[in-house]
């Protein structure tokens, strides 16, 4: 249903204090809270560094980069948006500060300003404020929610302060801010305290923003004192006080966001009449087959950033959707492909019911990965190889079912005399890193009488890639008489989209991201077949 284009609510969600609070979260279930009343909702996410998109960032720096349907390379935080509200983002849902500056300095080279000074105010604000309302004006939108990426007081997210305060004021009731804090408890005092929350607010306020709500972050509970305590200090209404306290899944903040209120504070500040009760029926069966797992199944994640959780953000939480589907807790481990070798591999791979070896870039824990899937490979465990995971897959089987011993992909070694996997053609000629890959959501045709098309259960998927290395068809004759297959193709282009191995219980590796794709309402398939062959495997 198209909106009166000024009938759109804007949220916006910074946070003080500290980083890592979840400010993402938080957006999400709030999200998730108002999708539930029947509003439409969509999360965007405001990053405040000078890269165009994390693409090009280093997972230490940022954690798993994020592709869309569109392919855009985004912040982590949008994969909670997807996996939340079941609902795709795009482009427009990221924007960096680096993405403001090239448009405004595009801008300014065409001739847009001329005469003008371009400076941070107004131009950049004002960029700022066109890219926050660019999902509203779509008309498709109830509530646009804008998560600022930082801590309010960072020199970096001024602008993205100063342009809240301008929509603020320009809009009235139809923007709030929601500010979320640290109530820390100091166990020598054993007091929960509230100053943090109160300096926070007060740097708000000198520029010139008074938050509407504060979401306080704790380890305990938040009694009456407390809330009249932040109220009074930081000018806001007690019922305006939210406990954000830890929890054991991210997936139950929608349903403590409702308990505090949240929700209703929200509608009733924007003026929102709501007929339509907050409905989380199928969320809360969700969370209660979660909690109450019938089995348990012991799967690896074999990969290089094995300490770094935020690496493999949809990875963990798509083999959650899918042990959960199973009604199975999966214990996840991540193995540092980086330390295993062919004497160590059958102890560090002990007790593993299923395998998925990760995505990557370059060469650093390459030979972990390829021993790992011919482990997998040799012993029927389950194994699940995505993008450079399905790459070593095809290197292993090259190397020791096909003999070829030297085989590589052309990533790791340029001058292999068996490039198995090679640089896809129409990326020969690019010589930019930045957005350059083959990235988004492409056809892959199924192949019928295949493990993929017994999981997928139809012949015509899509799904979302990142990549600049392809499975070399060249070698395909001599991978399928050996029993290694295409099972799945991209239509127009005849790239390989999914490998798999004949007689071994499951055995997949693909070209794609399926993880982009899991969300709490649609657990991915590929994944739910995956998690169901490790439990049968376990059972044996
Ligand atoms: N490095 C490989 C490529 O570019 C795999 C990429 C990935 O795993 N996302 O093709």
């Amino acid at each position: 249903m198209a909106r009166v284009k000024d009938q759109t609510k804007y949220i916006f969600v910074t946070g003080g204090v500290t980083s890592s609070l979840g400010k993402g979260i938080i957006s999400a279930s709030l999200a998730k809270l108002l999708q539930a009343r029947c509003f439409s909702v969509t999360i965007q996410k405001l990053d405040p560094y000078i890269n165009i998109d994390p693409g090009t960032l280093n997972p230490y720096e940022h954690g798993e980069c994020y592709v869309t349907e569109d392919g855009a390379e985004t912040d982590l935080d949008l994969g909670h948006y997807e996996r939340f509200l079941n609902v795709p983002t795009s482009q427009a849902n990221n924007v960096t500060t680096g993405r403001i500056y090239l448009s405004v300095i595009e801008k300014e080279r065409r001739g847009d300003y001329l005469g003008e000074t371009v400076q941070v105010i107004p131009h950049i604000t004002d960029e700022i404020k066109h890219a926050i309302k660019l999902l509203g004006e779509s008309g498709k939108y109830d509530f646009v929610i804008t998560e600022i990426g930082g801590t309010v007081g960072d020199i970096e997210s001024l602008p993205y302060i100063e342009a809240i305060r301008q929509l603020k004021w320009e809009m009235g009731s139809r923007a709030l801010v929601i500010h979320l804090t640290l109530v820390p408890y100091l166990k020598a005092a054993r007091e929960l305290k509230t100053k943090p929350t109160q300096h926070s607010v007060k740097t708000m306020l000198e520029y010139g923003v008074q938050p509407d709500i504060l979401v306080c972050r704790t380890e305990r509970p938040l009694n009456d004192h407390i809330r009249n305590k932040i109220a009074l200090f930081c000018n806001v209404e007690a019922t305006s006080v939210i406990e954000s306290i830890d929890t054991s899944s991210i997936y139950k903040v929608p349903i403590l966001m409702r308990e505090e209120k949240l929700d209703q504070v929200v509608l009733k500040k924007t003026r929102t009449k709501s007929n339509c009760p907050p409905d989380l029926e199928s969320w809360e069966q969700f969370i209660s087959r979660l909690e109450h797992p019938k089995k348990t199944v012991e799967i690896g994640l074999v990969g290089k950033y094995a300490e770094l959780m935020d690496a493999y953000k949809s990875i963990i939480e798509s083999l959650i959707h899918a042990g959960t589907t199973n009604d199975c807790k999966v214990n996840l481990k991540l193995i540092h492909s980086e330390q295993i070798n062919h004497h160590n591999v059958t102890s560090k791979l002990e007790g593993l019911s299923g395998i998925v070896v990760a995505p990557g870039f370059g060469d650093r824990g390459i030979e972990g990965k390829i021993i790992s899937i011919g482990h997998a490979r040799k012993n029927n465990i389950p194994f699940l190889g995505i993008c450079l995971g399905m790459q070593c897959a095809v290197v292993e089987f090259a190397r020791n079912v096909l003999h070829l011993n030297e085989a590589h992909s052309t990533e790791m070694n340029a001058n292999t005399p068996y490039p198995v996997i090679d640089i896809m053609e129409e990326q020969k000629k690019i010589n930019t890193k930045g957005g350059t890959m083959r990235l988004g959501a492409y056809p892959c045709s199924i192949k019928t009488d295949t493990l993929a098309h017994k999981v997928y259960a139809k012949e015509d998927i899509s799904e979302r890639h990142r990549h600049r290395y392809e499975f070399n068809n060249h070698f395909l004759k001599d991978f399928e008489s050996h029993g290694m297959f295409a099972s799945g193709m991209n239509p127009q282009a005849n790239l390989v989209e999914i490998m798999e191995l004949k007689d071994h219980p499951f055995f997949i590796g693909v070209q794609f991201h399926p993880e982009y794709r899991s969300t709490v309402a649609n657990p991915h398939p590929l994944f739910v077949g995956f998690v169901e062959a490790a439990i049968r495997f376990s059972e044996k």
